[in-house]
């Protein structure tokens, strides 16, 4: 399992190796591993509502990514509905 699958699968912001530094809400174990639960520190994608983005009301950078490949820009969506009407 790869971090972002971790991170659908436990429905968290993200997955990490290293201890948090953020506020801890709680943990649990699964066989041998233990899990930490903290509070996420960034902002929440509108679009996957997941903890990441760097501003409030800002795609975070997997949407991002996503967004421009797929030209689903809603900008650009915008203007060619205006080229439409
Ligand atoms: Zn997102």
């Amino acid at each position: 399992m790869n971090a972002t699958d971790a991170e659908d699968w436990f429905v968290v912001s993200g997955v990490f190796e290293d201890q948090v530094e953020e506020e801890i809400l709680g943990s649990f174990k699964v066989d041998a591993d233990t899990f930490t639960v903290a509070k996420a520190t960034a902002y929440k994608c509108p679009r996957c509502w997941k903890f990441q983005s760097k501003k409030e009301e800002c795609a975070c950078k997997r949407c991002e990514e996503v967004i421009v490949s797929t030209g689903l820009d809603s900008s650009k969506t915008q203007t060619d509905e205006k080229a439409l009407a």
